[in-house]
């Protein structure tokens, strides 16, 4: 039995698990397990064994490589996870464990957008107008990046509450993908919302916001995903990392 980890938290993670831990990779006598960090109170469980909690960085991921045999691994963590992708890359190489990251394909602008790439979130904070009525889609944890910004007024989105103080220019709506564009259509009118700042997080969960926001005019910051670790293999497609885990049963 081969066995297979995959660093999860995200949609693709958990296709990925599903479609291995399906009738044919069972034929192929696959083990699976999924890894999530634990950070959500709720996650929604991908297919197979899952473990939650951290390894205790790349060392604790090797050591744990090599106590539960694992044959590959995935990392398949979100794109701004870049912690664990950085420990996965370095218990590769400590382990010798043929790692793989799956990530999905950032967005990109297209006719009728109006974005502003920053390279990262106290960028972005700084690059909003003076009062700008913001649309914060970039996670509970990045709260504290625009808590200095107090001339400016935050519809803030996440799926569990921020840590308090939040800051009282504000308002937190908890909610998780996907979403839709009538939905997001109506938050930005409600909220009388002039820019929406969101991290290139890619994928069809939470692309909604961005459809309403070409629709309505308004400018975009875009925060830019960061790279993955020197010399590491990537997909951004579940089909292909289904192959690669599977096709050293055929000598590859
Ligand atoms: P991070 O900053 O890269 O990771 C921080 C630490 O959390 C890691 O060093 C590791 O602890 C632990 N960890 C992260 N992902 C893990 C996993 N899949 N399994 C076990 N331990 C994990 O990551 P993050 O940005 O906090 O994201 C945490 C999780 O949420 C990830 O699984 C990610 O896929 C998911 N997620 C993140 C975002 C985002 O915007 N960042 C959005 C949606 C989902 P040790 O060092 O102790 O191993």
């Amino acid at each position: 039995m081969r066995r297979v980890l995959i660093l999860g938290g995200t949609a693709e993670a958990r296709a990925l698990a599903a479609r291995l831990t399906g009738v044919p990779a069972r034929q192929a006598e696959i083990h699976v397990v999924s890894s999530l960090a634990g950070r959500v109170s709720d996650p929604r469980l991908p297919a197979g064994e899952v473990r939650i909690g951290g390894f205790g960085g790349a060392e604790g991921l090797a050591a744990w490589l090599r106590e539960q045999r694992i044959d590959r691994l995935v990392d398949a963590t979100h794109p701004f996870a870049e912690r664990m992708s950085a420990s996965a890359a370095r218990a590769s190489r400590l382990t010798g464990v043929p790692l793989l990251a799956l990530r999905r394909p950032g967005w990109h602008e297209e006719d009728g957008d109006g974005w502003r790439r920053v390279p990262s979130l106290p960028d972005a904070a700084a690059a909003l107008a003076t009062g700008a009525r913001v649309f914060l889609t970039t996670g509970r944890r990045s709260i504290p990046v625009f808590a200095a910004r107090t001339d400016a007024w935050f519809l803030a989105r996440s799926v569990d509450p921020p840590e308090p103080p939040v800051p009282s220019n504000m308002h937190v709506l908890l909610a998780r993908g996907p979403y839709t564009v009538e939905g997001e259509r109506a938050l930005i009118r409600e909220h009388r919302i002039d820019v929406l700042v969101t991290k290139d997080s890619g994928g069809a969960m939470t692309r909604a916001k961005l459809t309403a926001a070409r629709e309505a005019g308004l400018p975009v910051v875009m925060v830019d995903r960061p790279a993955l670790p020197e010399g590491v293999r990537e997909t951004g497609d579940v089909a292909a990392a289904q192959a690669w885990v599977q096709e050293w049963r055929r000598g590859v």
